[in-house]
């Protein structure tokens, strides 16, 4: 066996006994006739020591390692007060399992940040280090508590196609794929299937979904591939029904992140869980307030970058970090979007601290209304037939929300970058690794 204990698995009754530890050789420090080894094992690190008078050889091997080189390490567990986790392991047989190169692409714990390029291009390593493995360990606990919430509210996963063959659902780009003798494209989200499901008696469904969009921009918060939990629900009466259920999801994922203790201590970040429910202001008084600071927007116009951040600003003199916006202009919102009125819909964003994480509304039912805003939209109904079809023969009031998880993620532990937030992020420029 290669290993018996993790670092943090070791406790007292394991003192005096043997144990066998893994991982990788973080450091060394030689000082002659006793050496310090780290050893680093994926949930911590833990002190080897080695006097060269009592085991040479093993001294020699173990002082002769590269950093970041895998070991595995058969040992006595000594009580120590002065090692930083109370007990080093000294060694009785040691085997490298898998030699490192020098030298390294990237240090692991140097002092010196590398640039974001370099970590990226060796993001194996760059996860080696605690305070990026803790993103995604936090990622991890969010998305089981979005499972957990949409459950207990009686939600399905579901998995909709990818490849799909209609070019668009507009808005945004796509990519192009040869699909056989035919092009097909990747999917923007799973909108058009998921919708078609509410024509099932699957009344609601959810979706970790994959979003491709070939959207040429390069920002601190656009990938070109992202994930989102993707949602949808019938029989709602009002777009007030699914941001309900949204602020709700929020609310579970942000409490079971500030649970996470351990993580939270490497990122040196505490999170402060919302109140709910989430302020809910329409896009009139969304874009009064703009003005009152001096904005350049205009009536209809989707809110850019620095609106958005300006409105963040003017939230959080109020105290609040989540809001939504709701009542958007109908010319602003995709042409599945329910219209209220001959100018508004019912499509709402929802905002956190002045970056967008969500948008959803409530859909049109009506397959005629559907033809006409795909019509006003620019689109062509005959790219849509396979998803019209779905509202001809019976479909109940729905509707529905994409919400992106490493928007949420940048927000809910406050990275610069939406690309720390993913583990191998695509961009415009970057599809390696
Ligand atoms: P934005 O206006 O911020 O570019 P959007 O309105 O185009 O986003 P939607 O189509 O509404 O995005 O997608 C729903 C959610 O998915 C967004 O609110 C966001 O959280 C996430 N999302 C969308 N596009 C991206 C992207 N390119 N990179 C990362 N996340 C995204
Ligand atoms: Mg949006």
């Amino acid at each position: 066996m290669y290993r018996s204990r993790y670092s943090k698995e070791v406790t007292q009754k394991d003192y005096d006994k043997q144990v066998t530890v893994a991982g990788w050789i973080e450091d060394i420090r030689n000082l002659g006739s006793i050496a310090f080894i780290i050893l680093r094992d994926g949930k911590g690190t833990l002190q080897i020591t080695v006097l060269k008078k009592k085991t040479p050889e093993l001294f020699e091997q173990l002082t002769s390692f590269s950093r970041e080189s895998v070991v595995s390490v058969k040992g006595l567990c000594k009580e120590n007060e002065k090692v930083r986790n109370g007990y080093e392991i000294l060694p009785e047989e040691v085997e490298i399992l898998s030699a490192a190169e020098t030298p390294l692409p990237l240090g692991v714990v140097d002092k010196v940040e590398a640039d974001f390029d370099t970590r990226l291009d060796n993001r194996f390593i760059d996860l080696r280090k605690p305070e990026i493995q803790a993103i995604f360990k936090i990622r991890n606990v969010v998305i089981a508590a979005a499972h957990q919430y949409l459950r207990s509210q009686s939600f399905i996963e579901v998995h909709t196609p990818n490849i799909i063959p209609s070019s668009s659902e507009g808005g945004t780009e796509v990519f192009k794929l040869q699909y056989f003798e035919k092009e097909a494209f990747l999917a923007q989200s799973p909108q058009l299937y998921k919708q078609s499901l509410m024509a099932t008696g699957l009344d609601r469904v959810y979706e970790i979904a994959w979003y491709f969009r070939a959207e040429e921009h390069n920002t601190r918060r656009h990938l070109n591939e992202s994930t989102a939990v993707d949602l949808e629900m019938a029989y709602i009466s009002s777009e007030e029904d699914v941001m309900k259920i949204l602020e709700n999801l929020v609310h579970s994922m942000w409490k079971s992140a500030s649970e996470c203790k351990e993580e939270l201590e490497i990122l040196d970040k505490k999170i402060a869980i919302p109140k709910l429910p989430f302020a809910r202001m329409p896009y009139d008084e969304v874009i009064h307030k703009l003005h009152e600071r001096k904005s350049g927007i205009e009536w209809g116009q989707d809110l850019g970058a620095e609106d958005e951040k300006l409105l963040g600003e003017i939230m959080k003199e109020g105290g609040k970090e989540f809001y939504f916006i709701t009542r958007y202009p109908l010319g602003s919102k995709p042409f599945y979007t329910m219209p209220e009125g001959e100018k508004y819909s019912r499509g709402f964003d929802l905002e956190c601290k002045g970056v967008e994480i969500a948008s959803g509304s409530q859909r049109i039912h009506d397959v005629k209304l559907l033809k006409k805003r795909l019509g006003a939209c620019g689109l062509n109904p005959k790219d849509f037939e396979a998803y019209l079809k779905a509202f001809r023969y019976g479909m109940p009031p729905h509707g529905g929300f994409g919400f992106g998880i490493e928007r949420f993620l940048m927000e809910l532990l406050d990275i610069k970058n939406i690309r720390e937030c993913i583990l191998f992020p695509r961009d415009r420029t970057r599809l390696t690794p």
